[in-house]
């Protein structure tokens, strides 16, 4: 079969086109990138987000067209004969020869209410052992787990990190509320690969955050902490985000709040402007908010009149 790959939103490697490509490919299958000029057998369509638009154009030449991805379906899931197998990173050229994308668990125990994970996901529970995505020699993963804290097999895989001294950056934020002194040596001793995330979604968090972070610092951990947060009403989203200018080596992440039952919903004009500030690390160190100029001659002061 000739099988076509479209990634519809999103150009961050994708582990089920990876993984799909994989099985395909041992099956004697040919796999590309989807190119409407090209004739193909079936073509799978990958959506991340339910908030960006679908593929614009008309698909040609194709025979079956299945598509994927929490963007299409927040149930959607890989055939478990296809989520086994290891991701076909020659996909992605981009990906180099010592890096590994993948989870350690699904799921998460908690129900924010902004958060599509629960409703996808489910409970927290097992998922892979690391040392099935550290394959090949690629010592430095990217790992997409949602609350690796929140069970005892996450804590205990971090233990085997930690022993195999592979390179981590969990990329969807640790839960600050479950950092003990136990759990903080833990993350101390860990090879960081950019820094270590957590969520500071609400203002209680900012104290959950702030003893965590003590916490680590206390177990000899030096490097920056990066700090995702989401934006919903302007004064406590402002007071929230200000609060972590203070310290050079924790970068908040400002995220527009997108409501998961209604896609066509509008992200409000603070927020983006916010969102700006706050994200570019420079600026944010520099510039408050108030004299932040989000377009030609609008100083982000007047939100506050
Ligand atoms: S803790 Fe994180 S993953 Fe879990 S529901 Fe809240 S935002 Fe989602």
């Amino acid at each position: 079969m000739k099988i076509a790959l479209l990634a519809v939103d999103s150009d961050y490697p994708n582990l089920a086109l990876m993984k799909l490509s994989a099985y395909h490919k041992a099956h004697g299958d040919t796999v590309h990138w989807y190119n409407p000029f090209d004739r193909y057998d079936r073509l799978y369509m990958a959506k991340v987000f339910s908030f960006t638009p679908d593929y614009r154009y008309y698909i040609t030449n194709v025979g079956e067209v299945v598509r994927g991805g929490t963007g299409y379906d927040i149930h959607s899931v890989l055939p478990g004969e296809v989520d086994r197998l290891q991701p076909d990173y020659s996909l992605y050229p981009g990906v180099a020869d010592n890096m590994a994308y993948g989870f350690l668990t699904r799921g998460c125990p908690n129900h924010c209410r902004w958060c599509i994970v629960p409703q996808k996901e489910g409970g927290i529970r097992p998922y892979m052992d690391v040392d099935d995505i550290a394959v090949a020699g690629r010592d430095y993963l990217i790992l997409m787990d949602n609350n690796i804290l929140a069970c005892g097999y996450g804590l205990a895989q971090i233990e085997k990190i930690v022993r195999r001294k592979y390179h981590v950056d969990f990329n969807q934020a640790l839960d600050a509320r479950l950092v003990t002194p136990e759990v903080a040596r833990l993350l101390a001793k860990v090879r960081w690969m950019k820094r270590i995330r957590f969520g500071c979604d609400t203002p209680a968090q900012i104290a959950h955050c702030e003893r965590a972070i003590e916490l680590i610092r206390s177990c000899g951990y030096r490097g920056e902490f990066f700090l995702y947060c989401i934006l919903m009403d302007f004064n406590e989203s402002y007071r929230r985000i200000s609060h972590w200018r203070k310290d050079k080596k924790v970068l908040p992440f400002a995220q527009p709040y997108r409501n998961i039952d209604n896609p066509h919903q509008r992200i409000p004009q603070w927020q983006t402007d916010m969102a700006r500030w706050v994200n570019r690390k420079e600026l944010f160190a520099k510039c408050s908010f108030e004299d932040f100029e989000a377009r030609k001659g609008f100083f982000c002061r007047e939100y506050f009149y």
